[in-house]
């Protein structure tokens, strides 16, 4: 009788374990499959970007199909990670969608493509708000801007859409804002900076003072007055040109669009 009982607490204990495991691979191949999403990584491993987000760059992200498959991988992989890394904090909207938090790592993507360890780390925080804002320091409706001192980029949602809807005329929120953050990544000392050529930076430095000098006479070859403010501006209305108008870049000004392809290290002609 004990004997009896004991083999069957033995085979039910050995089913329940049997279960577990089955349970435990099932949901191990959910996860290495792409099919859920736990939100842990392991270092080295790399899990495939969830259904629904590769849904969103194929459908809303023209920069995303245009890559090659490779670089579709190692896109989704930046992006998930970009997500991951930072906090998405929605300001006047109820909250932050997949949407929102998708297009907008995209954005810093496609622009720090070139650079597999940069994800603009020094800025923790995302800020949504649905429109412009007035922002209380400078007293101005803002449509966004980067905020060291609060480790933030700021972002109108409507205005961010707009970049992308528009998509060749040289006007782009998100990589304006993206670009601003870039150039301050790579001064601050942290884990990603100094990732920019020096040689080729004081190129572009050179060049883009050249530049500024003309727009500031009222002779432009391309870029718009705004990017004559100062050398900050001008690198981010060249970033909103580069993925937005490149053919026209090039031919206008050939040797500062070739200059922002080696800093940046990628070619939107030739993804
Ligand atoms: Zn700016």
């Amino acid at each position: 009788m004990i004997l009896l009982q004991l083999a069957h607490e033995t085979s039910t204990a050995i089913d329940a374990f049997r279960m577990f495991m089955i349970t435990i691979a099932f949901l191990i191949a959910l996860v290495l499959t792409g099919k859920i999403n736990l939100g842990i990584r392991i270092p080295g491993v790399s899990v495939p970007m969830r259904r629904d987000r590769k849904i969103i760059l194929k459908e809303k992200f023209p920069f995303y199909a245009k890559l090659s498959d490779e670089n579709k991988r190692r896109f989704e992989r930046k992006v998930d990670h970009f997500i991951y890394s930072k906090d998405f904090i929605p300001r006047q909207i109820e909250k932050v969608t997949e949407e929102m938090k998708v297009l907008i790592a995209a954005c810093a993507v496609q622009l720090t493509m070139g650079f597999p360890n940069v994800a603009l780390s020094y800025f923790k925080r995302i800020l949504i708000y649905p429109d412009d804002y007035y922002s209380t320091i400078s007293k101005k409706y803002h449509r966004g801007e980067v905020n060291p001192r609060a480790k933030a980029i700021v972002l109108s949602w409507r205005h961010f859409v707009e970049g992308y809807v528009h998509n060749t005329d040289g006007r782009n929120l998100g990589l304006h804002e993206m670009a601003h953050a870039l150039r301050i990544e790579n001064r601050i000392s942290n884990n990603e900076y100094d990732f920019l050529d020096k040689d080729i930076q004081n190129k572009w430095e050179q060049l883009a003072d050249e530049e500024i000098g003309r727009i500031r006479s009222g002779n432009s070859r391309m870029f718009r007055d705004y990017a004559g403010t100062n050398r900050e501006e001008f690198f981010a209305v060249a970033v909103e040109n580069f993925f937005e108008c490149p053919q026209t870049f090039k031919n206008q000004m050939p040797e500062l669009y070739h200059n922002l392809a080696l800093l940046l290290r990628q070619d939107p002609l030739s993804p």
